[in-house]
């Protein structure tokens, strides 16, 4: 019998740092953690590229997905539609690889109502000001702009408290090593642990 791998949820404000956190712990390519390639309707960004960062569908393609029961979980976030694909994470959690799903709270609240197993983890700016300078790093926006961005964040910020664990991004580095803290305990679980190592159970309690 194999492990099943463990269901990590992350969600964030933009400009928090989660697809950096993200990126960073899955760097070298770990053969048993994998991030979810989500569909979205939305347009690729420069340098983005389909089935690697998303899979670009039109809509007509995402309501077909939806009528085909296709999603573990899906929402509309900022105008255009995001889902999760349920036979890729039913098939590599089957495998004992852990998944990362980068999506926001809606996902994340669809998620834990059926599996409640799932780990969530929010990710924090360490202030209103810092969240503020990083939202208008690139200094090009209106103030119409980065006021909407910001009251984006704010509603995605208000559902902390729905998720298991909370890290606050200041440093980085300390960040993503709570981050990885965070996966390692949650591999050492009984459940899991008790499969990885039946057989040396078994022969550390046989009479
Ligand atoms: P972006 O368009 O900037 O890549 O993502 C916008 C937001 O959509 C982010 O908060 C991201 O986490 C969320 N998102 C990305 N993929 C999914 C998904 O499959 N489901 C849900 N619910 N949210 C997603």
């Amino acid at each position: 019998m194999t492990r099943r791998g463990n269901l990590f949820i992350v969600s964030a404000p933009s400009g928090a740092g989660k697809s950096s956190l993200i990126n960073a712990l899955l760097q070298d390519q770990p053969a048993d953690m994998q991030v979810s390639v989500s569909h979205t309707t939305r347009a690729p960004r420069p340098g983005e590229e389909n089935g690697v960062h998303y899979h670009f569908v039109s809509k007509d393609e995402f309501k077909t997905l939806i009528d085909q029961n296709a999603f573990f979980e899906w929402a509309e976030v900022f105008d255009n539609f995001y889902g999760t694909s349920r036979l890729t994470i039913e098939q590599t959690l089957d495998r004992g690889i852990d998944v990362f799903l980068d999506i926001d709270w809606q996902g994340a609240r669809q998620v834990k109502a059926v599996m409640p197993e799932s780990i969530g983890i929010f990710i924090l700016p360490p202030s209103r000001k810092e969240l503020e300078r990083r939202l208008n790093s690139r200094g090009q926006d209106s103030e119409t702009i980065i006021a909407r961005r910001m009251a984006d964040a704010v509603d995605e910020m208000s559902h902390y408290d729905e998720y298991d664990y909370l890290i606050v991004n200041n440093d980085f580095d300390t960040a993503l090593n709570e981050f990885s803290t965070i996966v390692k305990a949650n591999r050492l679980h009984l459940a899991g642990q008790r499969i990885t190592h039946n057989d040396m159970l078994d022969d550390l309690l046989a009479d």
